[in-house]
């Protein structure tokens, strides 16, 4: 099994896209790290977020706005020998990210941020009441300071037994 660092720019599109959630880490306001699962939006490069305007998380984010986000595709799980453990793998790509949050304030980008969010899920064209526009905090990191890698990639004459029953 290898583990294989991704730098096309297609294929690292290609994981994001695949996603539904990305994993959101901060440091919380006692200095702790703090990771919570969060829908997004990916678009022109960046990764756009909202939230509730109050709790933890959004506290964290106006007094550190350094954060780290990781996306992970969907998994196989693999093995050269079922009998053996440590020949199991679980198969998928993933992506960690660092950078800095900013928030969007103007009502406008906000809208255009909330439509790129809907996009991830779904290719149906909605529109927003202004209060709920108003009231939800909106943000975004720019994708420019990222690994991608995919892990458990096998190599077909290593494991002709993985290759043969298609895993
Ligand atoms: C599938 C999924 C998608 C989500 N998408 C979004 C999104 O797009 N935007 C968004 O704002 N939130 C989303 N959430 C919720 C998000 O993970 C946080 O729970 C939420 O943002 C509130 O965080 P908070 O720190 O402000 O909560 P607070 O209520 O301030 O947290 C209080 C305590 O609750 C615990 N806690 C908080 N969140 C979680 C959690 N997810 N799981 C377990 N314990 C928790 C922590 O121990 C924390 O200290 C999603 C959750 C899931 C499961």
């Amino acid at each position: 099994m290898k583990t294989v660092l991704i730098e096309d720019q297609e294929q690292i599109d290609e994981i994001i896209k695949s996603c539904d959630l990305c994993y959101l880490g901060v440091i919380d306001p006692e200095n702790r790290p703090y990771v919570v699962p969060m829908n997004f939006g990916y678009l022109d490069g960046y990764i756009y977020l909202h939230g509730a305007s109050f709790g933890k998380l959004i506290d964290s984010l106006k007094m550190n706005p350094d954060a780290c986000l990781t996306f992970c595709t969907d998994t196989v799980l693999a093995y050269q020998n079922e009998e053996v453990a440590c020949s199991y793998r679980v198969k998928g790509k993933s992506i960690v990210a660092r950078g800095t949050i900013e928030f969007i304030v103007d009502y406008d980008q906000k809208v255009d941020a909330l439509n790129a969010l809907m996009a991830q899920y779904t290719d149906r064209k909605f529109t927003y009441n202004s209060p709920a526009v108003k009231n939800v905090e909106v943000y975004r990191m720019k994708m420019d300071d990222f690994t991608a890698k995919e892990f458990g990639k096998y190599n077909d004459q290593t494991f002709p037994w993985m290759k043969k029953h298609g895993r």
